[in-house]
């Protein structure tokens, strides 16, 4: 695969400069940039082996980054589809370290994909519990106090969140596609929006010209598969002519969740 490290990432949207902390603009002056407005990050949860790499490949060939959440038990023999829509095979952790070391963000998307917001809390504990000590085992360079977890379901309850926020540096979970809005809750609660079972691609693209008619923002939008597979998925065409346009836009910045969060330390 391309070589294609955070540094040149970061490198491909430019540096930017801090805006006077006058400016009246809806996200906070620590956050500010005034070269980049519009950051799109696209969570492709689930890690189905075939969509995962195309994916990966079409984001290459933009030099983007792309964000994966997969499950950290999914590529197991014994691996039991909680829907219809986990489909398998999914990729194991060589592929996830190979996109790693490449540039792009892994990050815990629980370990067996479990409603979490549905089992008892202790339950949920020792399932969130044993996904990042697979990802401790299994993905070179996790640090879990690093890390993002993306609920599966994106659903969540205040305790999960509560007793979650110690372990992890964020988590996503559902509510709203708009982040970035509260200093507070930047750095910590990150929300989504997704779209499915059939086509996302109509509400995806509904979303991000929101993005672009307000004056700045963060949308965080939750991807499945390509071509057919997985919920809400899209194809892999449209999501190529997607980051053709995307990356021809001066506001615009595509980026994994934890690479936004970085730039604005
Ligand atoms: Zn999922």
């Amino acid at each position: 695969m391309n070589k294609l490290t955070r540094r040149s990432a970061l490198k491909t949207i430019g540096k930017g400069t801090l805006l006077a902390a006058s400016t009246p603009l809806s996200i906070p002056p620590e956050l500010q940039f005034s070269d980049k407005k519009h950051f799109i990050s696209l969570c492709w949860d689930d890690g189905f082996l075939k969509s995962s790499i195309k994916t990966a490949r079409i984001f290459e060939k933009y030099g983007l980054s792309a964000s994966f959440n997969v499950v950290a038990s999914g590529h197991f023999k014994s691996f039991k589809q909680p829907d219809e829509y986990q489909i398998t095979p999914k990729g194991d952790f060589v592929l996830w370290n190979e996109f790693e070391a490449g540039g792009h963000e892994v990050m815990p998307h629980s370990y067996k994909h479990t409603n979490l917001a549905q089992v008892p809390l202790e339950e949920a504990k020792h399932l969130i519990n044993i996904c990042l000590d697979y990802f401790g085992e299994h993905l070179n360079n996790f640090d879990a106090k690093k890390s993002i977890f993306h609920f599966p379901y994106n659903a969540s309850t205040p305790e999960i969140e509560s007793w979650l926020s110690d372990k992890v540096q964020s988590y996503r979970t559902g509510r709203t596609g708009w982040n970035g809005d509260n200093a507070l809750t930047f750095k910590k609660l990150l929300t989504c929006t997704a779209y499915g079972p059939h086509s996302t691609e109509l509400h995806l693209q509904k979303q991000i010209d929101e993005l672009l008619a307000r004056p700045e923002g963060w949308l965080i939008y939750n991807t499945h598969g390509l071509d057919g597979e997985g919920w809400g998925p899209m194809r892999a065409d449209w999501l190529d002519r997607l980051l053709g346009t995307l990356t021809e836009i001066e506001s615009v910045a595509v980026l994994p969740p934890a690479q936004v969060q970085a730039m604005f330390k």
